[in-house]
């Protein structure tokens, strides 16, 4: 087993590495040796949802290949911002499931908490790029009617911390959320989503650690990782020190050019199994505005997956999902 050495992890604070994250696309393209870029159009798509991205996350790009699948979730392109018939700015409904500011009741026991306005890193498919995160960045009131409204409803056995991503909320703000749950007797289970561990692995410190280990809450964690080349060894080393402390899943995103082929699905699973994480879902993407060029046709993923399945252990391979607006869960597709 790896031991996770302090000295490595927290060499550098992690809000330096999300403080400094990269916004402006022509230090980005100087800093991968790219040159040829379109910059006015990547100028105009990040004015509808910013570039961002942290270092430890660029860091981990090939310099000079504009095909490099890590910067094709992060780039903005002109593509964006063509209108396509059916890719919409909500495509999940989720205002018509909020029944409190910075909550999304959908399914049965289970509720998303959003509780912080940013993600650390701004992916181009993200289904929330048009979510209107500034008017549900909650305060402490409307925490307080969160927490009520999971209160009153005695179904409610899972508490979800979604994005914006919850890990760029500091320890100390955790761990008062985390001290609401646990005093709610029916709230049995915390998950967080998060991409943080893979994005800025050094999040993973040992406050938010020993906040894992200390809570009476059953913890499970759902990191988001598309690609192998997204996991080096700091992020394998944060990924197993989870492992340690809780269940860790993976949820991915099938996106065309970045991991639409059967030998990036193997080695991701592969690699993040090295770490001690199960994959969970593989999310066909939603159809948002902005991210249609993403997008692979359903028979293509089922023919994807099953290929897969003939390739690794069943463990390995993640289940195939869609999410339809007013469904009770997220859609399994089979892949038979
Ligand atoms: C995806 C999602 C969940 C979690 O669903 P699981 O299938 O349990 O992972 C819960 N609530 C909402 C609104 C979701 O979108
Ligand atoms: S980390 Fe998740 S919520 Fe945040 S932009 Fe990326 S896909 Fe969206």
């Amino acid at each position: 087993m790896i031991l996770r050495s302090a000295a490595t992890l927290q060499a550098s604070s992690w809000q330096k590495d999300l403080s400094e994250a990269i916004t402006d696309s022509k230090e980005l393209c100087r800093h991968l040796n790219l040159t040829d870029q379109d910059l006015i159009q990547a100028n105009m798509a990040s004015q509808q949802f910013a570039l961002k991205v942290p270092r430890p996350f660029a860091n981990r790009m090939e310099k000079g290949n504009p095909k490099d699948p890590l910067f094709l979730q992060i780039w903005p392109q002109g593509q964006e911002l063509t209108t396509q018939i059916n890719y919409l700015t909500d495509p999940l409904g989720e205002k018509a499931a909020s029944p409190q500011v910075g909550v999304i009741h959908k399914y049965h026991g289970r509720v998303l908490l959003i509780g912080s306005p940013t993600c650390a890193i701004n992916c181009r498919y993200c289904f929330r790029r048009h979510y209107p995160y500034e008017e549900n960045m909650l305060n402490t009131e409307q925490y307080q009617a969160a927490f009520n409204y999971i209160q009153q409803e005695t179904s409610i056995a899972e508490v979800i911390l979604s994005g914006g991503d919850p890990l760029v909320s500091s320890n100390k703000r955790l761990a008062w959320v985390v001290t609401q749950l646990e005093a709610i007797p029916h709230v049995k289970r915390l998950r967080i989503h998060t991409r943080l561990p893979i994005v800025i692995p050094n999040r993973v410190d040992d406050g938010f650690l020993s906040l894992l280990q200390q809570t009476t809450l059953q913890t499970v964690i759902v990191v988001h990782s598309n690609h192998s080349n997204e996991i080096d060894s700091s992020v394998s080393t944060a990924l197993t020190a989870l492992r340690q402390v809780c269940t860790v899943l993976n949820q991915a995103v099938l996106l065309k050019q970045v991991n639409d082929n059967k030998q990036a699905l193997t080695n991701l699973n592969i690699k993040l199994f090295e770490a001690g994480v199960l994959p969970y879902y593989l999310h066909l993407l939603d159809k948002v505005h902005g991210a249609a060029h993403f997008d692979i046709p359903e028979a293509d993923a089922i023919a994807l997956v099953k290929e897969l399945s003939h390739q690794l252990p069943g463990y390995l391979v993640p289940k195939l999902v869609r999410e339809d607006a007013g469904a009770k869960s997220k859609t399994l597709i089979a892949i038979n």
